[in-house]
């Protein structure tokens, strides 16, 4: 079970929107990555992945926020595929959250009164920790009937009343896709609460676009976007502006980041991490602990290193810029502070 080899790539079209233009023109290839980092590919541990594996996938606006000739960029980190990546793990597994049973037509239900609808594959950029690099995407996607079968499981379980799109990440869809799974949502009544898990606003903010902002803006149901941003370098100026006209939707805005070694694992990080996001009117929510997903071993940090942070980071910032140490556990009703 791997992921489909990337995104697919949109057809050319002058009318298409400038964000699919960008992830069209994405960098998938770690040569061409060093190339314009001024980077030897000497001075780096990496590797380029084989075909069928989670492949290589970087807009060039995040590249534009790395530095130029230093291997252990904070976000180049993210996103260069690792040598150690191919070496075996003992824990490290193919589905730590034990996911893929429970997805049924893309509706994942694993907390009461929230469901999750895996909506899409695709994403704006490839995280080389990502928890779902292996997940089944092409038999388990929500979209698939045009969100019919989805639809009918949330409206014969009228305990949900928020429904989180995720993926991939659903701001892969066009706006005319999610209006009309939005329009379909609101045809149910028990549902008041719409919630889009996205790294589009930080990777390529152009996504934030205007008929976007509409949408957030008229549908009926409460909107809350929670992006996924783990080191301050990331939020530029765009960034910043992009979100700021999220928020002027009404759409309350949450980060999550996971906590990863050598990129934001110390506490001046995640301080500049909770300023910069707050400035850019969004609220730090989680910092997972990261999931056993194979692959991903080099970027755990130990439970104990990661409890110090998070009692250090309190002493610095106000409580409301402290984000919640979570990890998730299979079987349980919600995601579970570390402790
Ligand atoms: C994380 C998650 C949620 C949302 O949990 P919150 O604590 O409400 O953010 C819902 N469903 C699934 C499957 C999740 O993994
Ligand atoms: S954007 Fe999210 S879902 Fe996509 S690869 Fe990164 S962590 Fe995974």
């Amino acid at each position: 079970m791997t992921r489909p080899s990337g995104p697919p790539i949109p057809p050319k079209s002058s009318t298409s929107p400038r964000w699919q233009h960008s992830l069209r023109d994405a960098v998938r290839d770690v040569h061409e990555l060093l190339e314009i980092l001024e980077l030897d590919p000497l001075d780096t541990d990496w590797l380029q992945p084989g075909t069928g594996e989670f492949p290589v996938l970087i807009p060039r606006s995040f590249i534009s926020r790395m530095r130029k000739g230093d291997p252990d960029d904070p976000l180049l980190r993210q996103v260069l595929p690792a040598r150690d990546e191919h070496a075996e793990h003992p824990g490290f597994t193919q589905d730590p959250l034990l996911e893929i049973p429970l997805a049924q037509a893309g509706v994942i239900e694993k907390y009461p009164s929230r469901a999750l609808l895996v909506t899409t594959s695709a994403c704006p950029v490839h995280c080389r920790y990502c928890f779902r690099r292996h997940f089944p995407y092409e038999t388990q996607l929500a979209s698939q009937n045009d969100w019919a079968d989805a639809l009918t499981a949330l409206k014969s379980s009228p305990d949900i009343r928020e429904v989180i799109l995720s993926g991939g990440d659903p701001l892969s869809l066009s706006n005319r896709r999610l209006q009309k799974l939005i329009s379909e949502l609101e045809t149910v009544e028990s549902i008041t609460t719409v919630r889009i898990h996205s790294r589009f606003p930080i990777i390529l903010p152009e996504r934030i676009d205007r008929e976007l902002l509409a949408l957030l803006r008229q549908t009926r149901l409460r909107t809350v976007l929670v992006v996924h941003c783990n080191h301050a370098n990331e939020i530029d100026a765009s960034v910043r502006t992009a979100l700021l006209q999220v928020s002027a939707t009404g759409t309350s805005l949450l980060n999550q980041s996971v906590l990863l070694r050598g990129i934001n694992d110390n506490v001046d990080c995640l301080e500049s991490l909770s300023y910069r996001l707050f400035d850019s009117g969004v609220l730090p929510y989680y910092l997972h602990r990261l999931d056993r997903v194979a692959g991903a071993a080099h970027y755990q940090v130990e439970d104990t290193k990661a409890l110090q942070l998070i009692a250090d980071l309190r002493t610095r910032v106000p409580g409301y810029l402290v984000p919640r140490l979570v990890q998730e556990i299979p079987g349980e009703l919600s995601k579970i502070p570390l402790a």
